[in-house]
C-alpha cells in the first residue's frame, strides 16, 4: 500500500488563504490504512479548519467528504463541478486524480506521500517496494535490495553490516544480511554465487512516467474507460 504522513497544520492552513469553500477530502484506501488520510481524520482535519476559520475570521466555509478510493474517478461524482479548495488527504496521485476530475478546482495536499511499504506493528509502516519494474524478488529470497538496502545494492552485503544492521543506520536491518539468511533457510545460497547482472533500469522511475496497459481489461473497466476519455 502507498504509506503517507499528515502534513503539518500550520503548513496546510498556509496553503488555504484565499479561500472560500473548503472540502476536506478523505479516502477509505491507503492514507486511511495508514492512520493519515480517511474518514476520521478528514472529520478531525475538518473541524481543525473550521475552528481556525472561526477564530482568524477567515469566513471559510468547511466540510469533509470521504470516497472509497480517490485515485479512481468513478468514486469522485460527489465532487463533479466542485470549484473551491480540496484539502486531500489521498496519496499524491488521489490528489492528482481528483484535480484532473475538478479541473476548477485548487487540490492542495494535506499529507505527505513517502512510499509503498507494509504496516510493521501498530502505527509504524516500512517501505517494501521502488516500483523498480523489474522484479527480482525470486533471486533475493522475497526481500527488496533496491528498496530496504539503504544503497539499493543488487549483490550486497555491502561489508558495512553490524551484527545483521546497517551501517547507514542501526536502526534498520541490512537487508542483505536478512537476503543471504532467508535464502540459507530455503535452500537456495547457490543463488549468491552468481551475481545478479546490472540492471536496465528503464522500465523504472528513470524512463519518466510509466504507463502500464492491461490487455486483460474487460471493455468495462472503469480506468480503461477513463483514459480513452469516455
Ligand atoms: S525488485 Fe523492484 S518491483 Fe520488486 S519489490 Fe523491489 S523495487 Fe519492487
Ligand atoms: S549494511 Fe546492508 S542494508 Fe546497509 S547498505 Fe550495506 S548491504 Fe545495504
Amino acid at each position: 500500500m502507498i504509506i503517507a504522513e499528515k502534513k503539518p497544520l500550520p503548513e496546510v492552513l498556509g496553503m488555504l488563504e484565499g479561500s472560500s469553500e473548503v472540502l476536506v477530502l478523505g479516502c477509505r484506501s491507503c492514507t486511511a490504512i495508514c492512520l493519515v488520510g480517511g474518514e476520521r481524520e478528514a472529520m478531525e482535519t475538518c473541524e481543525a479548519l473550521a475552528l481556525h476559520s472561526e477564530i482568524k475570521d477567515k469566513g471559510w466555509k468547511v466540510r469533509s467528504l470521504t470516497v472509497e478510493r480517490a485515485c479512481e474517478r468513478e468514486f469522485l461524482t460527489p465532487l463533479n463541478g466542485f470549484k473551491g479548495t480540496v484539502v486531500s488527504m489521498a496519496c499524491g496521485v488521489g490528489a492528482q486524480v481528483v484535480q484532473e476530475h475538478c479541473p476548477d478546482a485548487r487540490v492542495v495536499p494535506g499529507v505527505n506521500t513517502s512510499n509503498m511499504g507494509a504496516p510493521e506493528g501498530t502505527g509504524t509502516f516500512v517501505e517494501r517496494c521502488a516500483g523498480c519494474g523489474d522484479c527480482i524478488l525470486h533471486l533475493t529470497a522475497g526481500i527488496c535490495p533496491i528498496a530496504r538496502c539503504a544503497k539499493s545494492l543488487l549483490n550486497g552485503p555491502c561489508g558495512g553490516s553490524q551484527n545483521g544492521r546497517c551501517e547507514v543506520s542501526p536502526d534498520t536491518p541490512c537487508a542483505w544480511d536478512q537476503i543471504v539468511k532467508a535464502l540459507e533457510r530455503q535452500g537456495r545460497l547457490d543463488l549468491l554465487d552468481a551475481n545478479i547482472p546490472p540492471r536496465d533500469w528503464r522500465p523504472s522511475r528513470n524512463g519518466g512516467p510509466r504507463r502500464i496497459v492491461n490487455a486483460e481489461a474487460s471493455p468495462g473497466d472503469a480506468q480503461r474507460r477513463w483514459r480513452e476519455g469516455e
